[in-house]
């Protein structure tokens, strides 16, 4: 055996939850050793948010060189060089991993390289290929995230049939890609593929895509990706796939009846399950529900004391500023500070065309639970900067309780909803009113306005619209 090593926090995994945990705790004191057995950064910077985002900036750019015509603009042949695309997604990826790990050193934090595994509730094995050391630690906090769930007849195989991981690394843009799975993920991917070229067909098993936002919300994308010529298939499922000579024909009940598609690339993103079944999480006593996702309370803690879990391995939504968050909270946590997880204010975003994001309540969830509200709504079509930026598709929907107008939610369609959302995020956690915001100046021509002539519709009086 090996001497054991003594560390006060130990951070397993580097994702946006488990580095944030990290550099939170190290600010508040405590001595912390993280581990991550792969890239710095997880899913999010490697395979995740950024090398998505920059695809999909790079599907923009070089469909709207060929499409400018209506603002005057033509150019001759645009050429796409996707190995340099490639090389520059891979650049912004290396500049943020890099990042992390400058971070978590300056912050004086330990980094070990390797796999951890529990032995019990104050003690982890750490492996690499060819040692391993025992680590005793007072506090644990488990951020090891997920990973993308393979269907039984649709084995992931290099550059033909893959997830989400394998379509952001794509050597060349495929003629035909066929995704399974109409989330956000294969809208994203399927977006940019379909701007650099692809001939994209999305299966989607529900009624519509992106099915957790609004209908006239994802109707907005669907429309917008049937113009850029992608094939929505909706209640479309399946079944099983056949390897040809250029890629796959896959086989699918649509409405009842039976299709066939073929394509180069096959792209299966139908969720991603918790990294919880390698971790020894039996041996620690950390309980998990039958999806293996590990059960915590208001800080983090799971049913050991001592440990704490967050980010994709346990509930909610799967996203990175959710991991962030209650990274923070876990740290404090064990600094014995008083926080914890208030899930009322978390956006959700798409970057599809046009862009989706949500936060709060939306109209029926404000109905489910019982509120007397008020729902108004605001078109981009009727704002200067909407217009300058020939992207007048939108709209922009406030939900305020009708006896003082409390901002409940903010549902956003249209150009940069990502970043519009933070001012009604804002707005919720602090509690502010429709007259609140109807009262902050804005700048002018911005899509902010949209925001505030929103909250200005809630009061009756707005100046754009009548
Ligand atoms: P992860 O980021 O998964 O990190 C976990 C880390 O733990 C990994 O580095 C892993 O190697 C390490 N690890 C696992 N087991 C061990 C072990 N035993 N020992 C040591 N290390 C271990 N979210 C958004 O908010 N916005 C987006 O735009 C967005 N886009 C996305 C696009 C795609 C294509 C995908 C796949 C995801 C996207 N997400 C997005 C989701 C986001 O990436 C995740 O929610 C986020 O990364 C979760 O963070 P995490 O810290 O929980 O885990």
């Amino acid at each position: 055996g090996d001497f054991p090593e003594e560390v006060d926090t130990l951070v397993i995994g580097s994702g946006p939850g488990g580095y944030v945990a990290a550099i939170r705790a190290a600010q508040l004191g405590q001595k912390v050793t993280i581990v991550e057995k792969g890239n710095m950064g997880g899913v999010c910077l490697n395979v995740g948010c950024i090398p998505s985002k920059a695809l999909i900036e790079a599907g923009h750019r070089y469909h709207d060189a060929s499409n400018s015509e209506d603002m005057g603009i033509s150019v001759g042949e645009v050429k796409l060089d996707f190995t340099k695309v490639q090389e520059w997604k891979a650049s912004v990826v290396n500049k943020l991993t890099g990042g992390v790990e400058g971070l978590l050193k300056g912050n004086k934090v330990d980094i070990v390289r390797g796999e951890a595994y529990f032995v019990d509730n104050s003690t982890v094995k750490i492996m690499d290929d060819k040692s391993s050391q025992t680590y005793k630690f007072k506090n644990c906090i488990v951020a090891t995230g997920s990973s993308p769930i393979e269907l039984p007849n649709f084995k992931f195989k290099e550059g033909k049939v893959v997830s989400s991981t394998g379509a952001l690394a794509l050597e060349e843009v495929p003629e035909k890609l066929l995704v399974i799975g109409g989330g956000y993920i294969g809208v994203e991917l399927g977006s940019a593929y379909a701007n650099l070229g692809s001939e994209v067909t999305i299966l989607e098993g529900t009624k519509s895509i992106l099915p957790t936002f609004e209908k006239q919300m994802s109707q907005l994308v669907a429309k917008r990706l049937k113009k850029a010529g992608v094939t929505i298939e909706t209640e479309a499922f399946a079944q099983e796939m056949e390897e040809t000579e250029n890629g796959v024909k896959v086989t699918a009940e649509v409405k009842g009846e039976k299709k066939e598609y073929e394509a180069n690339v096959l792209l299966v993103t139908v969720g991603r399950r918790p990294n919880t079944s390698e971790l020894g999480l039996e041996q620690a006593g950390v309980e998990m529900n039958d999806k293996g996702f590990i059960q915590i309370d208001k800080q983090c803690r799971t049913s050991e004391s001592n440990i704490y879990a967050i980010g994709d391995i346990v509930a909610g939504p799967a996203l990175a500023h959710k991991a962030s968050y209650e990274a923070k909270v876990a740290a404090e946590a064990i600094s014995g500070e008083a926080s914890e997880i208030d899930y009322t204010a978390i956006p959700e975003v798409v970057f599809s065309g046009p862009e989706l994001a949500s936060v709060g309540l939306n109209e029926e969830k404000a109905k489910e639970q019982g509120y007397d509200y008020v729902a108004s709504k605001f078109p981009f079509q009727a704002n200067g900067r909407a217009l300058s930026l020939n992207e007048s598709e939108g709209f922009l929907k406030m939900i305020t309780r009708k006896e003082d107008g409390l901002v409940l939610g903010v549902q956003i369609a249209g150009k940069n909803a990502s970043d519009m959302i933070s001012e009604a995020c804002v707005a919720i956690e602090a509690g502010m009113t429709a007259e609140d915001i109807a009262l902050t100046i804005h700048a002018h021509p911005s899509l902010g306005e949209i925001t505030m002539e929103t909250a200005e519709v809630a009061l009756g009086m707005p100046i754009h619209i009548v």
